[in-house]
């Protein structure tokens, strides 16, 4: 047993292990506070457009050089809205150095970013980014980059337009900082999607040998909390920005968002099998299958991006709720396998009731709410969940050992009380063999083993023995005169009388028809004949159904030196006859 539990612990430490790394990954992974690159956001000055018509030498123009107001925004935040956004930074208040070049670097999805550099002659270059410019993107990165190269420049005209919620966290870099930066970045990502990846692999691998369910949707669950995590950070656009179209971006967090919590739903049914635990919960968690199926479909055909992010947050916020619930019942029903998936599922609730509140405007809009604060909830959710699946595999194996023994336990008690039943069928069955049914006494086998055991006893310890052999006087006549049944009722008579009449001295048998024989071991001659005589008065005197008086002769002798068997049984044999011949119901013997 305690072998077992230290093979766990390098296993531990390496979770715990990456239990940090995940706490630090996305907060390195961003670098927002980095302290090389400037936060633009209270940089700007921006302008709104309700018109979108603006082009950038109406913005040039005198008539709106004055339209633009400061921003406030740390974090820039227009949210879902028809106008055109446009901003403008001055130059020379983030340019410093002229020998320097620059990047520009947008992290949010949107659909078109136009980044104007304006010279002091109001001539520019322009830059496209975002989603609908992706295919011209000439780095594939995360990221919206703009390359700087002239630092003369005197302003930066940014032109935010489309249908994805306008919101802008954007940096400002030399390029041996920014360099710098996505070194970092690249470590940190790769650190965290191969440790997302090993877990998913592993539970993979266990899924193939234990052909579990509850495992595969894990596996599953990981793999759209993996999706879900790059479609958040725009490594999709990164990755396979060229495969797909503009729709499927714009959309790829509620997409993948959906089919997380779809496959949450499945696994948390499986893994607490609510099937069995609670049926009604088992009906809730297929309706809110259904919705969550439903709101997956529904986000291709929608336009607004952010009533599909807020019923996505909504449903996660309830599934979560949902599923945290079933853990806590079937743990207050006393499944022991719940424990590690309730602390998985607090730590995921949590993290997700943060978002919503973020998103609801109570706590302060912070970009780390939508991004790292659910990443790690999930990442340690995943962890938990993993830890869980094990804990349930062993406890189930506990479980079924538990059962295995019990049953070995029934299946000897079985076994006992058969050997018993058994035995006492056999101790019936010695009986049976060795008594007489007529008169419940030592039939003639029995007297043959018993009167062999005390001879040889006699003779090889020199110890007396003594035998009586009596039968019942004029017996035929019974039979003849009343009928065989009352001749058998004397017999049983005679045999009462014998028990009544010999106690610790001898053992009687019935030796064959009306015959008797007594065995006296250690009772000398006399007094086998006392015996004998005692038993004859007793019968004599004794009143007998139907015949009322019966007589029995009696023959005696004891064992001599030089004795066989035979010789001392036709002696007791002959002194019987002596008896019958002498006028019966006598005693006779001989020496
Ligand atoms: P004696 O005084 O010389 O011993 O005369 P007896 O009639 O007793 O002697 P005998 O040997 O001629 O008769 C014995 C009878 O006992 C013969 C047999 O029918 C009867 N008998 C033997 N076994 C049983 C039995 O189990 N039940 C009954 N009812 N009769 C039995
Ligand atoms: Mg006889
Ligand atoms: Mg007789």
């Amino acid at each position: 047993m305690k072998n077992k539990v230290l093979l766990y612990i390098p296993f531990l430490l390496i979770i715990i292990a990456s239990f940090l790394f995940n706490l630090l990954t996305p907060l390195t992974a961003n670098a927002l506070e980095d302290a090389k690159s400037i936060n633009l956001g209270t940089y700007y000055e921006f302008y709104r457009d309700p018109t979108n018509k603006l082009t950038i030498e109406d913005v040039l123009s005198d008539e709106y050089e004055r339209a633009f107001i400061q921003s406030q925004q740390k974090y820039l935040f227009y949210g879902q809205t028809e106008d055109t956004i446009w901003l403008r930074l001055h130059a020379d208040e983030i340019m410093h150095d002229l020998d320097e070049t620059y990047w520009l670097e947008a992290t949010d999805k949107l659909n078109s970013i136009e980044v104007y550099l304006v010279k002091s002659d109001d001539t520019y270059d322009m830059q496209k980014g975002g989603i609908s410019h992706i295919k011209n993107q000439e780095i594939a990165y995360r990221s919206n980059l703009f390359y700087i190269e002239d630092p003369s420049i005197e302003a930066i005209y940014v032109k935010l337009d489309g249908i994805m919620p306008l919101n802008l966290i954007s940096f400002f870099y030399t390029t041996k900082d920014f360099i710098e930066k996505v070194i970092a970045y690249k470590f940190y990502t790769g650190l965290f999607y191969g440790f997302m990846t090993s877990l998913l692999s592993y539970n993979l691998f266990l899924f193939f040998s234990l052909k579990e369910k509850a495992y595969l949707y894990y596996v599953f669950y990981m793999l759209c909390f993996i999706f879900y995590q790059a479609s958040m950070n725009s490594l999709d656009l990164e990755l396979v920005g060229h495969l797909f179209s503009e729709r499927f971006f714009t959309r790829s967090i509620s997409f993948i968002g959906n089919l997380l919590l779809i496959f949450m739903i499945l696994f948390g049914k499986e893994f607490l099998d609510l099937k069995r635990n609670f049926p009604q919960f088992n009906r809730m968690a297929n309706g809110l299958l259904g919705a969550t199926v439903i709101s997956f479909f529904s986000v291709y055909f929608t336009t607004d991006i952010t009533m599909m992010n807020t019923i996505l947050i909504i449903m996660a916020i309830f599934v979560t709720f949902f599923l945290w619930l079933s853990g806590l019942f079937v743990l207050l029903k006393g499944h022991k396998m719940a424990r590690y998936y309730m602390i998985g599922w607090t730590v995921l609730l949590g993290s997700i009731m943060v978002q919503a509140l973020g998103f609801l405007s109570v706590i302060p809009f912070h970009p780390r709410i939508y991004e790292e604060v659910p990443a790690i909830g999930a990442a340690f959710e995943a962890i938990f969940l993993s830890l869980a699946l094990g804990d349930k595999i062993n406890i189930m194996k506990k479980e079924y050992q538990a059962s295995q023994e019990k049953l070995n336990e029934k299946l000897e008690h079985l076994v006992a009380e058969r050997t018993q039943q058994l035995k006492m069928a056999n101790t019936e069955l010695e009986i049976l063999a060795h008594t007489d049914q007529l008169t419940q006494l030592p039939n003639r086998f029995q007297v043959d083993r018993l009167l062999t055991d005390g001879f040889e006893r006699a003779q090889s310890k020199q110890m007396p023995l003594s035998i009586i052999l009596l039968d019942i006087d004029q017996f035929k006549a019974v039979n003849d005169n009343y009928g065989h049944q009352v001749g058998d009722l004397v017999l049983q008579e005679v045999a009462m009388q014998l028990k009544e009449s010999v106690s610790n001295e001898g053992t009687i048998g019935r030796w064959g028809g009306e015959e008797f024989l007594i065995i006296c071991p250690q009772s000398p001659l006399g007094t086998a004949i006392d015996l004998a005589e005692k038993i004859r008065r007793q019968i004599e005197g004794h009143t007998f159904p139907v015949v009322i008086h019966k007589t029995v002769s009696f023959g005696v002798t004891s064992y001599i030196s030089g004795d066989t068997l035979h010789s001392m049984l036709s002696r007791c044999d002959k002194a019987l006859y002596h008896a019958k011949n002498n006028g019966r119901n006598r005693v006779e013997y001989l020496q």
